[in-house]
């Protein structure tokens, strides 16, 4: 079997994991924070989709309302050196120098449509999903960090410590490289991101999730309507992640 062979399977098993885990029955009622343009559970990733997610820093408020809720859905845990604790999403501070004005922003893998994460990867460990959700397959990552070199928004974290309590949905393991997924698996199951379900049972509402590829989501209608700005543009990466009021 080469190289490109078991690459193309574990990215396989870790699409289907997906697809699979999107079968789980949901009753009737509960999709309070329904991804109303989800693809159906029993259908592939397609290229149809592409998932974004809008941030108004101006309804951003300085609290860690999605860091906690990200924290709690995948099992990151502080190890009690703070400066090596893998970090999904973190809240920065912005600071207009000529106002004085200020923003507070969260900061995560902005899924870039050409990702540089992925160019780098000697293994193939780093992909990109045909719905733009930027992975890595932790059975491949050899925990070489070339990807945190190269990802310019400093979105991957290196795992140093024995994962304790793992969460089913978000398998982790010492030596290799993360980032945010999105939160891939309540995608496929038709749910928000667990950062963005939380901003909004807050009464936050400072993020918008959804099909950047669904002219009637609303997502693209807010894009549509008010615009938005990429951190670091010039670099032309096409990122999933929209930002506003910077
Ligand atoms: Fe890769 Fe960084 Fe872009 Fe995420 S933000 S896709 S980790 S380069
Ligand atoms: Fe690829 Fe893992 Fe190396 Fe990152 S640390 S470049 S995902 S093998």
């Amino acid at each position: 079997m080469t190289d490109k062979t078991i690459n193309t399977s574990r990215r396989s098993f870790v699409e289907k994991t997906a697809v699979a885990t999107a079968g789980i029955s949901i009753m009737p009622g509960v999709f309070l924070h329904t991804v109303a343009q989800a693809k159906p559970a029993d259908q592939p990733v397609s290229d149809k989709n592409r998932w974004g997610l809008l941030i108004d820093t101006n309804k951003c408020q300085d609290c860690s309302v999605c860091v906690d809720a990200c924290n709690e859905e995948h099992g990151i845990k502080s190890n009690g050196r703070p400066a090596t604790d893998p970090q999904w999403i973190r809240k920065v501070k912005l600071r207009d120098k000529a106002t004085g004005h200020t923003v507070s922003l969260p900061m995560l893998c902005q899924h870039c449509e050409h990702p540089p994460c992925v160019d780098v990867c000697p293994t193939g460990a780093s992909f990109k999903r045909a719905d733009g959700i930027v992975l890595v397959d932790r059975h491949i990552c050899i925990g070489c960090r070339y990807c945190m070199m190269a990802c310019p928004y400093k979105a991957r974290s290196f795992v140093h410590e024995d994962i304790t309590d793992q969460k089913v949905n978000a398998p982790r393991g010492k030596g290799t490289v993360e980032s945010c997924t999105l939160c891939v698996v309540r995608v496929d199951n038709g749910k928000q991101p667990a950062c963005v379900e939380a901003c909004n049972a807050e009464s936050k509402n400072a993020m918008i999730f959804g099909d950047l590829k669904d002219p009637n989501s609303a997502i693209s209608q807010e894009l549509k309507a008010r615009g938005a700005t990429q951190i670091r543009a010039d670099l032309a990466l096409n990122t999933g992640v929209r930002y506003r009021g910077i």
